[in-house]
This record gives C-alpha cells, sequence and structure tokens, in this order.
C-alpha cells in the first residue's frame, strides 16, 4: 500500500522545495514513509508522534506572535492525546492559517466534512499513495504563498472592533462611516498596537509610494478619523500624537 516506487518526486528533481513541514502520525510505518517522502522533496520536516507532542512543537518554536514555525501540518485524525480534529479545530481558533493536511484511516464521508470543517485544507484516506502526498503538499505550500497573510476575523483595541473581512468597525456600539483612507488608517493602527508611525511611513502605507503630496494629508485624516473614533477628538485617548514622530494607536 505505500510502495517505495512510489515515492518518487513527479516533478523535475533539480528544483528544491522550500517549506517546514510537521508531520503529526503516530503509526511508525505511515509516519518513517511521509516523512522521507517529503525531505526527499528537500522539504524541512519535523515529526510528532501524538497530539500533545505536535501542540508543545508548534508552540515552544513560536518565534513571533501569530506565526507557527511550520508552513504545513500533514496531520492523522486519530491520535492519542490529542487527537487531529481537536489540534485543527485549536489553531484555527486562535487564527492560525497554516495549511492543513489531514490523514485519515477513516474514509467516509462524515470524516472528511468533519475535517474540513473544523479548518483542514485537504483530505487524504489511508491508504494513500507518496506521489499523491506530494502532490497535496506541494498545492497546498503554493496557495499558502499566495495568500500568506492571515486575515484574523476581528482586530480590537479598547471599544474599537475593526472586521477586516467586512470593512467595519464598530466603536462603542456604534457602526462608523469611515472614508477608504480613514479605514486603512484604523486598519494599521489596530494591526500594530503602540507601535509609532511616522508621517512618510502612514503615505507609504495607507496611500502608496505613488502617492504625490506632503504629509500634512496624514495629518488631515488624522483628525478626520479622530472626530470619529474618539470620544473627545481634542483629548484623543486612541490616535496618540507622538510628537517629533508621528501617529501611534494606544
Ligand atoms: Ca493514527
Amino acid at each position: 500500500m505505500f510502495s517505495i516506487d512510489s515515492m518518487k518526486s513527479p516533478s523535475m528533481p533539480d528544483i528544491g522545495q522550500t517549506g517546514r513541514v510537521l508531520v503529526v502520525e503516530d503509526e511508525d510505518l505511515i509516519r518513517d514513509m511521509v516523512v522521507l517522502a517529503l525531505e526527499g522533496e528537500g522539504y524541512a520536516v519535523t515529526s510528532a508522534i501524538d497530539g500533545r507532542t505536535a501542540m508543545s512543537l508548534l508552540y515552544e518554536l513560536e518565534p513571533r506572535a501569530g506565526e507557527l514555525p511550520f508552513d504545513l501540518i500533514v496531520l492523522d485524525l486519530m491520535l492519542p492525546q490529542v487527537n487531529g480534529l481537536d489540534l485543527c479545530r485549536l489553531l484555527r481558533h486562535q487564527g492560525y492559517a497554516v495549511p492543513i493536511l489531514i490523514l485519515s484511516a477513516k474514509g467516509s464521508e462524515t470524516d472528511r466534512v468533519l475535517g474540513l470543517e473544523v479548518g483542514a485544507d485537504d483530505y487524504l484516506t489511508k491508504p494513500f499513495s507518496m506521489r499523491e502526498l506530494i502532490a497535496r503538499c506541494r498545492a497546498l505550500l503554493r496557495r499558502q504563498r499566495l495568500n500568506y497573510l492571515p486575515q484574523p476575523s476581528v482586530l480590537q483595541f479598547g471599544d474599537i472592533s475593526l472586521y477586516p473581512q467586512e470593512c467595519r468597525v464598530i466603536v462603542r456600539g456604534e457602526e462608523l462611516t469611515l472614508s477608504p483612507k480613514e479605514y486603512r488608517l484604523l486598519e494599521l493602527f489596530m494591526s500594530y498596537p503602540r507601535r509609532v508611525w511616522s508621517r512618510d511611513q502612514l503615505l507609504d502605507q495607507v496611500w502608496g509610494q505613488d502617492f504625490i503630496g506632503d504629509s500634512k494629508t496624514v495629518d488631515v485624516h488624522i483628525r478626520w478619523l479622530r472626530e470619529k473614533v474618539e470620544r473627545d477628538p481634542s483629548q484623543p485617548e486612541y490616535i496618540i500624537t507622538v510628537r517629533g514622530f508621528g501617529y501611534r494607536l494606544g
């Protein structure tokens, strides 16, 4: 069922693949075959024999907030300790967008649907060929590069809630009407709370580098944004002026 010759790469062997893959599988034979196949493709592979080990690898190695130390997780469903579905659900709940390929001995439609419902990106039923596995992994990693920016469903700061996928902002229970530039400014501030932005950086980020104009444009938009967001725009609590530098949120 897991034949060695099917592990040969279907693609050109001289193109090395890049990507860090975590393989979570409790069956030694399958885990070893999967690791070997992915390493043969040039991926950096780490393996875990159960859900708890996987979690400690995911979280202990976490280099910075919002980014896991892996680009892809190959995840068995039936695992000792923490099972694959719960692990998948947890990662998605925490907002991690890392692609997840589920491996399962169960082939029923219900399991497949359940796996995709908790946020897996793809699903392979055992037995599978290594060629198929590699093709799926490669597709997931490619897709991930296209939309690598994880989009949280809500950004929260004090009384402000910003919903990036809907471009909506609620402040103290009221929905704001913002111009696109005001919205982008606020989204940028809320993505990096307390970070100080110079006027030039804000121009680059929000207006784009082609913008011809001066940094007073920023001040004008900040004033408009304060009028909408602040309780008392003359005493801002949110969008703070940092003298000699620029602006920051909070
Ligand atoms: Ca298993």
